[in-house]
């Protein structure tokens, strides 16, 4: 493209509300323009880069028999009430009416959708397995969208979907689609780990789920890794042990005042001990449709709760840290909650040794107790794995340690069971002629999502560094020359170029060295060519840049279309 006639705007400042990298430099490179708040428009230059990003996408979901459908965006409510969603979804659906006044909603996911096409034109087992996808909009109504592209509220999702006669046939294909996503994530040149993920309250045990998480320090999840066991997961899931600890043995069970001593460490340190001899009492209400339940957590003092496995564990539908007016209610004095005497279920994690003793509320103010021995001193109580792991923690063996580390979720797969087919009556005749509902497995990438992880993971201070199979082109041709012959040769190199196969941005602007410079940094294409008037005359010199190593060497006019082509090979 030649700039002269092309439509790209770059920017020297700083969106204010640009608060990471790869935000800010999308903005300032001139990918995309803020229409609201998570809501954007892509421009010339983020779209090409998308159309790469869906072309591997593409091309990878052929490779395991996925057929590309484009479902509606607006979907009728009628949908979402048969799968019974219309209701669980929240504010983050964005529902409307139409001029008849039927319920309708901008699609936040297509579960109901495509259960419905699968219902109205597949009959026979003989038709399964099946796999349809699509590229689409989706809108969810984020309460904070930011970061740009990472949390908008609308945003492309390439997202499939799978049906299945038996859960043999959904583990073949899950893995199918596992392989697909290392593919294609490999292919966009991202640093990348596949990690287990939550499956949610209600999924049985058997049902798998991972995500994609491309590692970057400015990611919104937290994945635990473990080198020597090739262990990876969602923090939310994470199962990790503490090392050793110094214990205190079974004691005398003692009440203490502690005027005004409240949280754990003004309590440890009255005290003169560490965290881990105190345990940590939280009180969380539990939903069950219309019922609620206040349970009593127990957990080591330096530990903090994972909400995620505490929901899972109760298997409730919603899940809060109980009010502080339900807790002067129960007579729970807040700062001083412990176990004894405290008349609520009680949990206590797993990695609370129960025949050791520790500093832990009385339910009455101003006082603690020491000595408190939970295997003697606490009737009724349940145990389970509820810590969020920690750095210093090692795996479930013990052996080795694990490593934390931030994500960017650009991808996830899920095996989903018969929820949808089975509330949306949705079945295929099996061998026997019997209706089955079938199994059905989901697959989401967030396409805008990984553009924007690919350039957190990739730029420095002057701008983006383009993995090379997502680059909007592949080299940077810049001219600094009033007159011919340069100008002319720069011209047919251009062509030449072109007609190699290179996709080229071919700075003809006229502009001064400082701003091509700025700006082709900026932009960060693979390879910088820039043919300059004074040396190429002096010397017959040309320049090649490499963006990502930042190499340069000169080379003549004759040999430029050979050594472009062998540094690209090299990149
Ligand atoms: P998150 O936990 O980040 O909110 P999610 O688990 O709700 O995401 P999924 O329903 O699994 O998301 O959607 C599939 C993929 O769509 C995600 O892996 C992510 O890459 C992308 N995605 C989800 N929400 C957004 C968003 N608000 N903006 C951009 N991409 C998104
Ligand atoms: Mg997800």
């Amino acid at each position: 493209m030649r700039l002269s006639k092309g439509y790209w705007k770059t920017y020297k400042e700083i969106p204010s509300d640009a608060e990471i990298p790869s935000h800010q430099l999308m903005m300032r490179a001139g990918l995309i323009f803020k229409t609201a708040a998570g809501i954007y428009s892509y421009l010339p230059m983020a779209l090409r880069a998308i159309h790469k990003i869906e072309a591997i996408i593409r091309k990878e979901h052929k490779r395991i028999n996925a057929h590309e459908i484009q479902m509606s965006m607006v979907t009728p409510g009628d949908l979402w009430k048969e799968s019974g969603r219309w209701d669980t979804m929240g504010s983050e659906m964005a529902r409307l009416k139409d001029a008849a006044g039927r319920d309708m909603c901008l699609s936040p996911t297509n579960e109901e959708t495509i259960t419905d096409i699968f219902r109205m034109t597949v009959d026979s087992y003989k038709q399964l397995p099946l796999s349809l996808y699509q590229i689409n909009t989706k809108f969810r109504d984020e309460l904070r969208p930011r970061f740009g592209l990472m949390r908008g509220r609308e945003f492309l999702m390439k997202d499939a979907y799978s049906f299945h006669i038996d859960k043999d046939s959904l583990d073949e294909v899950y893995n199918d689609f596992y392989q697909c996503y290392s593919n294609i994530f490999e292919s966009l040149g991202l640093d990348y780990i596949v990690v287990e993920a939550d499956a949610g309250a209600m999924a049985s045990s058997d049902q798998k789920t991972h995500e994609f998480q491309v590692i970057a320090d400015n990611g919104e999840d937290t994945v635990v890794v473990c080198h020597e066991t090739s262990y990876a997961a969602n923090v939310e899931k994470a199962k990790s042990k503490r090392g050793k600890l110094d214990f205190l043995p079974e004691a005398e069970l003692k009440e203490i005042s502690t005027p005004n001593a409240k949280t754990i460490a003004e309590v440890c340190e009255l005290l003169g001990k560490p965290k881990h001899q105190s345990l940590k009492s939280l009180v969380y209400s539990a939903i069950y449709g219309e019922k609620e339940v206040h349970y009593l957590i127990l957990l080591l003092g330096d530990d903090e709760l994972n909400e995620v496995k505490l929901k899972s564990f109760l298997s409730c539908d919603h899940l809060a840290p109980t009010k502080d007016s339900i807790l002067t209610e129960l007579n729970l004095p807040i700062g001083y909650i412990g176990p004894i005497g405290a008349s609520l279920p009680i949990v206590f994690d797993e990695a609370v040794d129960l025949n050791c003793s520790y500093v832990a509320g009385a339910n009455k103010v101003d006082t603690h107790f020491e000595g408190l021995t939970p295997s003697r001193d606490v009737k009724n109580f349940k145990t389970a794995d509820l810590r969020l792991a920690q750095e210093g923690d090692y795996d479930q063996s013990g052996k080795y340690k694990i490593e934390i580390k931030r994500g960017i979720e650009v991808g996830h797969i899920f095996q989903l069971g018969n929820k949808y087919s089975k509330a949306m009556n949705a079945t295929v005749l099996d061998k026997n002629g019997k209706a089955v509902a079938p199994l059905m497995g989901c697959y989401g990438i967030g396409v805008t999502r990984t553009l924007q992880a690919a350039i957190e993971q990739n730029h420095d201070e002057n701008g983006i560094i383009w993995p090379k199979p997502i680059a909007p082109y592949h080299i940077y041709l810049g001219v600094i020359a009033k007159k011919d012959p340069t100008k002319k040769i720069a011209q047919e190199l251009y062509e030449e170029l072109l007609k190699e196969g290179f996709e080229v941005l071919f700075d003809d602007r006229g502009v001064g060295p400082g701003v091509m410079f700025k700006d082709a940094d900026l932009i960060g294409l693979p390879i910088r060519v820039v043919i300059g008037e004074r040396d190429f005359e002096k010397d017959g010199e040309i320049e090649i840049f490499l963006r990502k190593s930042g190499e340069k060497f000169k080379v003549q006019r004759d040999e430029l279309i050979s050594e472009v082509k062998k540094y690209w090979e090299g990149l």
